[in-house]
């Protein structure tokens, strides 16, 4: 809950966001979402709300980014239920634009990216992190924020995004939040309504899964290859988990390590599926 309350106002075109944002106290910050907002978005909020004089939140299911066409046709919608989230934020504005908003006809260009959005979940999902970087480059572009807040949990995404706004000379200080957890451990995610309950119990394996391989670097180990085993152990002894992959890399190329040296920072992540639904953690290192 937010001491201070301001009215939140809703913009759905460019015509209306270009009008609303002239003249606005700077600096400004932004929080992009797809939406179905939950506790993990509330932090970004949190944390740009005390960070800038104005802030805005977008909503945007981004078809560009689903590699999958059900994936995108059943992700979760709520449009009524995020706005009220957004006020009790004291968020200033949200963008909500329709997709012919985002993409006009006629749109025919893409952001191609570069070697941080190979692996993982580049490599998992083709073209998605090129969907990414070109809605965030356009939201980037018309909003013109000084500060964007984006989720650790999304780890090479936030990597991907801070190449693309460094890149392209856009002025925007791209600011990476902790990984906002249920008690649990399970990382929180608009994709998480869709675990049935025997799978719900089962997720946090992948918490459990990314520790295991933390204390087994913890204990003195170096080899990436033990540390891997280490994750791989507890995954494999979960039934309803089908991992994807198991990463340990470097924490800024994201290439594959032979050894985690000390101090140099490193990213352990996965990607498993329980059943339909696909979810992704990580832990930095040290
Ligand atoms: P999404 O709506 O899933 O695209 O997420 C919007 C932003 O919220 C992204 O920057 C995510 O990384 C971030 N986010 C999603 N889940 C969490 C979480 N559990 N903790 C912190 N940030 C999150």
């Amino acid at each position: 809950m937010t001491a201070t309350k301001r009215a939140t106002t809703v913009l759905h075109t460019r015509a209306e966001l270009r009008a609303a944002l002239q003249g606005t106290e700077r600096p400004l910050g932004l929080v992009p979402t797809m939406g179905w907002l939950h506790e993990g978005h509330r932090t970004l909020m949190a944390r740009a709300r005390a960070e800038n004089a104005t802030t805005i939140a977008t909503i945007f299911v981004n078809p560009r980014q689903f590699n999958e066409a059900a994936d995108y046709q059943r992700y979760p919608r709520n449009e009524a239920r995020d706005l009220a989230i957004c006020a009790d934020e004291a968020i200033d504005f949200v963008f909500a634009p329709a997709v012919e908003e985002i993409y006009p006809p006629g749109f025919d260009t893409t952001v191609s990216v570069g070697a941080v959005a190979r692996p993982l979940e580049g490599a998992a999902r083709p073209g998605h992190f090129e969907g990414v970087a070109t809605v965030v480059a356009i939201l980037f572009e018309l909003i013109g924020a000084d500060r964007s807040y984006f989720g650790q949990k999304d780890a090479q995404q936030v990597l991907v995004i801070r190449q693309m706004a460094r890149d392209l000379a856009i002025p925007t200080e791209v600011i990476a939040c902790p990984t906002v957890r249920q008690p649990d451990g399970l990382a929180l995610s608009s994709r998480n309504v869709h675990l049935a309950p025997d799978e719900r119990a089962a997720a946090p394996v992948l918490r459990r899964a990314l520790l295991a391989g933390r204390a087994r670097w913890e204990s003195g180990e170096r080899s990436a290859a033990a540390v891997r085993e280490a994750m791989w152990e507890v995954l494999t002894a979960e039934p309803l988990a089908i991992p994807a992959y198991v990463s340990v890399a470097d924490g800024r190329t994201l290439t594959e390590l032979d050894r985690v040296i000390d101090d140099d920072p490193a990213l352990l992540s996965l990607a498993v599926r329980f059943g339909a639904t696909r979810l992704i953690d990580n832990e930095p290192l040290p």
